[in-house]
């Protein structure tokens, strides 16, 4: 395909599709959830943030009879003529907002308030192992790096957007990377401890990958605009659908480009110290399949790096 986009040059990125399937992953292999190797001695880590968590409380007899009579007053005017079913007045509105109480949802089976807050961490949570990368498997993310092990892990709750994802608008699992050389004194296989807290969704299940490269290109809003009409032309001519057939590959993947489909095109850039450089697609992690995740509305999970210092923070997106 590269050939096939020869205006696209710099723009075409390898990306390295890691194909996720069911099976335990060799503790020295690369893999998802499954055993990694651990420097003896080294302490694994741990979360101690607040963790979201769901609420549920129950509404008093009084606020469940006043939420029940307001109920029924908005459908004896919509009986009478006097007012659209869903209509409710600003008192109404007002009550209802009262007995809410900031929750998110109600609950008209058990009378029960939802609502998700942090809960201050009293004991911290041990993170889980998301993924083992070994170079020979993707060369391309270790150029420069002076190391051949990529292991990430994560505290599989949801946190404060302040205190996950380098300041993007990100409320999910707190994410850690470490870089590792394999010849390193003292790696052992070391089978990690159960969290003791997770939500649904967070836990992958063990894996083995397939890794295969394969060209990837940027979103049409991220093409140069004197590219995106020569693309576009020469798509339809050839009855190719651009984003479909070639832009940003879905599933789980090593660099390449990722896709905005449900926000506009966000330019994460990097909150290192006078650094501000455009980040760059380590990381896509997906719901569904093997590793059964669920992350966000059931999207995918991405990690950004700093191209110029491996040692700036991370920026974590959803989409
Ligand atoms: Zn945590
Ligand atoms: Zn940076």
């Amino acid at each position: 395909m590269v050939a096939q986009f020869p205006w696209l040059g710099d723009l075409a990125r390898v990306a390295v599709l890691l194909n996720p399937a069911s099976g335990v992953p060799d503790a020295g292999a690369s893999g998802v959830g499954g055993p990694l190797l651990w420097p003896t001695g080294e302490p694994w880590p741990e979360c101690s943030l607040g963790h979201w968590v769901y609420h549920r409380d129950p509404l008093s007899a009084a606020e469940r009879r006043e939420w029940q009579e307001m109920d029924e007053a908005r459908k004896a005017r919509a009986r009478n003529g006097t007012g659209a079913h869903n209509v409710v007045t600003h008192e109404e509105a007002a009550a209802q907002e009262r007995i809410m109480n900031g929750a998110s949802a109600l609950d008209m089976r058990t009378w029960e308030r939802i609502s998700t807050r942090p809960d201050p961490c009293t004991d911290p949570v041990a993170m889980v192992p998301v993924m083992q990368l070994r170079a020979c498997d993707a060369p391309r993310v270790f150029e420069g790096r002076d190391t051949d092990l990529l292991q990430v892990l994560w505290c599989p709750n949801d946190h404060d957007r302040e205190d996950v994802a380098g300041g993007y608008p990100y409320g999910g699992p707190r994410l850690e990377l470490r870089w590792r050389r394999s010849a390193e004194v003292g790696l052992t296989p070391a089978t990690p401890q159960q969290p003791r807290r997770a939500a649904d969704g967070y836990i992958p299940r063990p894996c083995t990958l397939s890794p295969v490269e394969a060209p990837d290109f940027p979103e049409h809003d991220e093409l140069p605009e004197d590219l995106r009409d020569v693309v576009e032309a020469w798509c339809e001519d050839q009855e190719w659908d651009y984003h479909d057939d070639f832009a940003c590959l879905d599933g789980w993947k090593v660099g390449g480009w990722p896709s905005w489909h449900l926000t506009d095109l966000q330019r994460i850039t990097c909150s290192g110290t006078d650094c501000g450089r455009r980040m760059q697609l380590l990381l896509t992690m997906d719901s569904g399949g093997d590793p059964s995740l669920h992350v966000g509305r059931f999207g995918e999970l991405r990690v950004f790096v700093c191209p110029d210092d491996p040692g700036h923070p991370i920026a974590l997106n959803i989409q």
